[in-house]
């Protein structure tokens, strides 16, 4: 069994969701320590590097090229709407500086964190982006995964992941990685889904375990860690950020992707109206989560 990713506590329960990718089965568990989701067995390389293949990344149907029904470019031009409310948070404790993006997709957010005054480089794991950053908005881009990306100690300002811990098989490991290559002071933002936190991720949750079924995810295992804002918060301190904070954020209703069945689709559209409401008024029950952390001065 695999140990929690985020405190290595080496038994969990069976959380009611699994994946399936080229005959195998991924199934989730929860951490009885410190409640982590993840998925076990972990994914080894050469099915990550099938899964972010250019073939299988694009494949037509595959509701998984950034797990949009959209195809990459179009799901990546409309997560820009929530550019400057991130880069607002991150603006706030370091307006300008060196910036680095892990995972930067086709360079939307790179561009626009350059246009606002910082001097950008970034990586990207999927060749695809790797090079529309480059061909695109001209971006310092390397196709690499972080994992294997050298360590340079101090370097950076800002260091932004989004949409990139859930994938990462250590991320743990790649936050403290994160830490050592800010300098003192430097600001490490992450975003990532939420998708248990939101009221109907609650719900379902709560529906498959009371009626004792697994509900199969219809996408691969892209996503090997699912974070709630403790858990989230919990891997900011653990990499060794003095001061973090984590802010719940919500998609509007009418942005959302919805799959599945035509009643989990209704039923997914209806709640997002409440828990949009909700998050706004309390800032709890999110269903995207920004997680900041601060070097030590
Ligand atoms: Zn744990």
């Amino acid at each position: 069994m695999t140990a929690c990713p985020l405190c290595n506590h080496p038994y969990s329960r069976s959380f009611p969701i699994f994946y399936t990718f080229e005959g195998n089965e991924f199934e989730a568990r929860r951490c009885r320590a410190c409640s982590f989701i993840f998925i076990h067995p972990r994914p080894t390389e050469n099915e990550l590097a099938l899964l972010y293949s250019d073939e299988y990344f694009l494949h037509d149907g595959a509701d998984c090229g950034a797990h949009a029904p959209t195809d990459y470019e179009t799901a990546a031009r409309k997560g820009s709407v929530k550019f400057p409310e991130i880069l607002g948070w991150i603006k706030k404790f370091k307006p300008r500086g060196d910036f680095f993006e892990v995972g930067c997709g086709m360079g939307y957010f790179l561009d626009y964190a350059r246009s606002q005054g910082y001097t950008v480089s970034g990586i990207e794991y999927a060749a695809l982006g790797a090079k529309a950053c480059r061909e695109k908005f001209g971006l310092d881009v390397q196709q690499a995964s972080f994992e294997a990306y050298p360590l340079s100690r101090e370097r950076y300002d800002v260091i932004f992941m989004g949409d990139v811990l859930e994938h990462l098989n250590q991320p743990l490991e790649m936050v403290k990685k994160a830490q050592a290559m800010l300098k003192s002071g430097g600001v490490l933002a992450v975003e990532v889904p939420s998708m248990f936190n939101s009221l109907v991720g609650r719900i379902a949750i709560s529906v498959y375990a009371l009626l004792g079924v697994r509900k199969k995810m219809p996408m691969p295992p892209y996503h090997v860690n699912e974070f709630v804002s403790t858990t989230l918060k919990q891997m900011l301190e653990r990499a060794g950020f003095s001061k973090t904070l984590v802010i719940q954020r919500i998609k509007a209703p009418f942005t959302i992707t919805l799959r599945g069945s035509w009643y989990e689709k209704v039923g997914k559209q209806a709640l997002q109206y409440p828990n949009y409401v909700l998050t706004k008024l309390t800032g709890r029950y999110g269903d995207r989560l920004l997680g900041i952390g601060i070097k030590e001065a």
